[in-house]
């Protein structure tokens, strides 16, 4: 059915799962069951050096607990490689992306030689050192073997979808229409030095590819949905709509996260927490 709903979650196994993201996970389910939709989990694992299995195992055995029903299989980002390895090639047969072989160190060194570097929602951007690199020395670099990760050139992107015609904006349940800013996030990391994928082009070849047609995730994710939305034009994969939730605070008004040390669902659990109180937490109904 061309207009069904199909929602997710897509948790990372690198801690337990908190408040916020039992919100989350009953958002995106509640979404699918309004609109006689399905529900889908995802794995996004992709970062070996972080995720893990027992993480996953206490993921799947909490929001069961919660009460949640997804289909089967579950998709885990892990075993995909080659859908985003495809994804990679597609870009680099458009010419978006080039070889970075910055470390992150050398990257906080040239951001602190230029004070004026632009910032973007997460901090600041990418300072464009190796996109100015002349192919002499890029290609010599990729030839030596130097390690590299693969960025997007967010200039000529901008450029090919504006040759294109667009699009040119995405739309938010809530905020309404959004027009792109495809300079927000700079040139974004689309293949890690270490794994053939980023969350960028990860989150975004699999929603395509699980038929996802309403994301819905926290408002933090919201500048992100600018990338997603020109990877998504740049490789011709159609446009969901996008739900971008309020955040669950603590006490003290900070946005939950395990850095924060926000309580696991499983200790609220362990003393004694029913499901029932659980959504009553997070301030959605008995239903
Ligand atoms: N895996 C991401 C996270 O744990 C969420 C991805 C998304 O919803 O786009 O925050």
């Amino acid at each position: 059915m061309a207009d069904e709903i199909v929602t997710r979650f897509a948790p990372s196994p690198t801690g337990h799962l908190h408040l916020g993201h039992a919100y989350s996970a009953l958002f995106a389910a509640a979404a699918a069951r309004r609109g006689g939709g399905r529900f889908l989990l995802r794995i996004e694992d992709i970062d070996a050096s972080r995720a893990r299995s027992e993480f996953e195992r206490a993921i799947l055995e909490d929001l069961a607990w919660l009460g949640l029903e997804w289909e089967t299989p579950v998709r885990r980002q892990s075993e995909h490689m080659a859908d985003y390895e495809r994804a990679v090639g597609r870009l680099k047969a458009l010419g978006v992306v080039y070889p970075c072989f910055c470390t992150r160190t050398g990257i906080r060194a040239e951001i602190e030689r230029s004070p004026g570097a632009p910032h973007g929602p997460d901090g600041p951007l990418y300072p464009g050192t190796c996109k100015r690199l002349d192919d002499g020395e890029r290609n010599a670099r990729v030839d030596a073997g130097e390690s590299f990760a693969l960025r997007l050139d967010s200039d000529r992107a901008a450029r090919i979808i504006g040759a294109r015609g667009g699009p040119v904006a995405w739309t938010d349940v809530e905020a309404g229409e959004r027009p792109i800013d495809t300079a927000s996030h700079g040139d974004v990391v689309i293949a890690r030095k270490e794994v053939p994928t980023s969350y960028h082009l990860a989150v975004t070849v699999d929603d395509a590819l699980q038929g996802v047609t309403l994301v819905t995730r926290g408002l933090d994710l919201m500048p992100a949905t600018h990338v997603h939305r020109l990877l998504r034009a740049l490789l011709d994969l159609p446009e969901p709509r996008y739900h971008h939730h309020q955040l669950i605070t603590d006490d003290a008004g900070r946005r939950l996260a395990t850095r924060n040390r926000a309580t696991a669902l499983r200790t609220l659990r362990e003393r004694g927490a029913a499901p029932g109180d659980i959504r009553k937490m997070v301030g959605l109904g008995a239903s």
